[in-house]
């Protein structure tokens, strides 16, 4: 895969202003550069504001959540159809902060993923275990589980749309543990040897798989240079757009040298 990703996650944070100045700076920021797929994640009520700055710019948009119903009675949720509507592209399912703190369960994530790929938006599924699941060896397990789970009943047609994003729960934001790229690198293997065993090796091949916790312009490069780091999914850093700016160079750099090895 020559190609790289960096996706900002924004999570629930900037108010209008901050979210125009970020996202402008973001798009000025960007060259022609095509090796790189950059992603920005705003959160719901600034999708529209973020979108029009970003026409015309090498930065698609993204989503960080959505409930799976085309519309109806779902007060306060936002559908596959409203996102598409306002020119997201991607939407990132079963992040963490969704399982763990607002109790998401593989089932509810699944029919996410189905409803996503079914609109045509590009589904970014999270998947990792927490620190106490690390401890107890179980981190095959989890993942495992939540691939199996999450992935279940997939058609092997939307399959391309699809990418999975390992984020370990223990080395995301100001936890103060990192994973190293070593971690990263087994764990995109299990990950990518289920996905093979789910929907065959041709399959689990072009997957695409990002890394993220606790990514920035220091470790970067380290990550990405990983066999099977595909991307990298950043929360923190997505916030400074020099940070955010510097992660997507140093991916350009990766997808540069994997041509020129090829
Ligand atoms: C995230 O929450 O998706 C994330 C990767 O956060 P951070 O980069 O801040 O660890």
């Amino acid at each position: 895969m020559d190609q790289k990703f960096v996706i900002g996650n924004w999570k629930m944070n900037t108010i209008a202003a901050e979210a125009r100045l970020l996202s402008q700076a973001i798009a000025d920021g960007m060259g022609i550069e095509d090796s790189v797929t950059v992603v920005v994640c705003p959160p719901f009520p600034y999708l529209s504001l973020v979108g029009e700055i970003l026409k015309g710019h090498r930065v698609a948009l993204g989503a960080q959540n959505l409930y799976p119903e085309k519309k109806g009675p779902f007060t306060g949720e936002v559908s596959p159809t409203m996102l598409l509507d306002l020119g997201c592209q991607y939407v990132i399912l079963g992040h963490s902060d969704r399982r763990h703190k607002l109790g998401e369960s593989d089932t509810f994530i699944n029919q996410k993923v189905r409803v996503a790929l079914a609109a045509g938006l590009n589904a970014i599924l999270c998947v990792g275990e927490t620190l106490e699941q690390r401890k107890a060896d179980q981190t095959k397990k989890v993942l495992d589980q939540q691939l199996f789970q999450g992935l279940d009943g997939l058609s092997p047609a939307t399959l391309t749309h699809l990418s999975i994003a390992y984020e370990p729960v223990w080395a995301i934001g100001s936890s103060g543990h990192h994973a190293t790229p070593q971690q990263a690198q087994e764990a995109h293997a299990v990950i990518r040897h289920r996905f093979g065993q789910m929907f065959g090796e041709r399959s689990a091949q072009t997957l695409v798989i990002h890394y993220g916790g606790s990514v920035n312009p220091e470790n970067a490069d380290a990550f990405l240079r990983r066999p099977g780091v595909d991307g990298i999914l950043i929360g923190g850093d997505s916030l400074n757009a020099e940070q955010f700016l510097a992660i997507v160079k140093a991916g350009i750099a990766q997808a540069q040298s994997l041509v020129e090895a090829a």
